[in-house]
């Protein structure tokens, strides 16, 4: 059996030092909002090079609140990807706006942004660009458009924790950017756990109160906010493997660059790289007219695989109804087309060869 992730063999080569971290925790009973958490922020802005980091309880609440604190509101329209976790979208519909969804780039799955200057209306306020897969988009167009349209631009990082681009962390350009700690994210606590980056003194106060009960002082509370903290045992585990990051991440290119190597010369699409920044490997995932048939081949030898995501956006049964005289080609021929194969930090060149050995007999 080969998991898609290996979590079991990253929690034993750091295990003592998180459980002698946990240990202290659960000695102080210091849960919510403490030692903990406020290294951990100050770690984390360290590391991505902004001003300000604040931890929330999921990469969904980053980006809900990022937005709230923004200002973005029912009536707008957000521009954002199809191709992406329905969380991008949720956020939005959240806040009351509506979700516009376009196109992807072919190669690197990112959002087109010729696609995205054709989508702009009066109702336009923000722009949503999810660095996806691990792979940082280059958001120089991006950020002109925003310029130019007076929009806001809210970068979803939850697939791309250390991914650089330009020699500037991804998260670092925006006014606000969400990222995830979920347990299978390259920054994975041991539950759920979010943040958001910010260069803003007024958004990370605003995300400071609403992540608090809109509360900076406690029991005098000036807006409606949410419960939406990072807990502590979280920050304990995100703070042993924050240290570790770059390695993490060196890893999983080590183990995407090998799958490419070995599956060179297949009838298949391996992970295109800009070479404009440091891709992350979130995920690898490939394209193949024979997807199916390399599914269900991995499936029958124990070889964990998934499609990531097998339905765009549009067409879910949530937003079908609202969308269904939108074609976004790119998304929907990738989304038939693509199959992400097993990667994490500790995933070993036998287990590649072994898969990419498997993928050969079967195509
Ligand atoms: C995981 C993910 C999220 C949501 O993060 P949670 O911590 O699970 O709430 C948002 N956007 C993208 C692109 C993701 O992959």
């Amino acid at each position: 059996m080969i998991p898609m992730v290996n979590l079991k063999a990253q929690y034993t080569e750091i295990k003592d030092e998180i459980e002698t971290g946990l240990a202290k925790t659960l000695t102080n009973c210091t849960f919510i909002l403490a030692e903990n958490v406020q290294a951990f922020e100050k770690e984390a802005a360290n590391y991505l090079g902004v001003k300000h980091t604040i931890g929330v309880a999921s990469g969904t609440d980053a980006l809900h609140l990022s937005l709230l604190a923004i200002g973005i509101k029912a009536g707008d329209e957000v521009i954002t990807t199809a191709f992406t976790f329905i969380a991008t979208a949720e956020a939005i519909k959240y806040v009351g706006a509506t979700p516009v969804f376009v196109d992807i780039d072919p190669k690197t799955f990112n959002i087109n942004p010729l696609e995205i200057e054709k989508a702009i209306t009066p109702k336009t306020t923000a722009i949503i660009p999810v660095h996806l897969f691990g792979q940082p988009i280059d958001l120089t167009p991006i950020k002109q458009l925003c310029e130019q349209h007076n929009l806001k631009l809210i970068e979803d990082c939850a697939q791309s924790f250390g991914a650089t681009i330009d020699g500037k962390q991804t998260g670092s350009i925006g006014e606000a950017s969400a990222y995830s700690f979920f347990p299978s994210k390259n920054l994975g606590a041991f539950g759920d756990g979010g943040l958001v980056a910010t260069n803003s003194d007024d958004i990370a106060r605003k995300i400071k109160q609403l992540r608090n009960h809109g509360s900076n002082q406690r029991y005098y509370h000036e807006v409606i906010g949410f419960n939406s903290r990072l807990d502590e045992i979280q920050a304990v585990v995100l703070r042993a493997k924050l240290k570790r990051i770059d390695s993490y991440n060196q890893a999983r290119r080590h183990s995407a660059h090998l799958y490419s190597q070995l599956m060179q010369d297949l009838p298949l699409t391996t992970p295109f790289e800009d070479n404009l920044g440091l891709h992350v490997y979130h995920q690898y995932t490939l394209l193949s007219a024979r997807r199916d048939e390399i599914l269900q081949g991995l499936q029958q030898q124990n070889i964990g695989c998934a499609i990531y995501y097998p339905v765009p956006l549009h067409q879910q049964t949530v937003f079908k109804p609202y969308y269904h005289n939108l074609s976004l080609p790119v998304t929907e021929f990738v989304a038939a087309n693509c199959l992400s194969l097993p990667i994490c930090a500790n995933i070993n060149d036998e287990t590649i060869e072994k898969i990419t050995t498997t993928i050969k007999s079967l195509l």
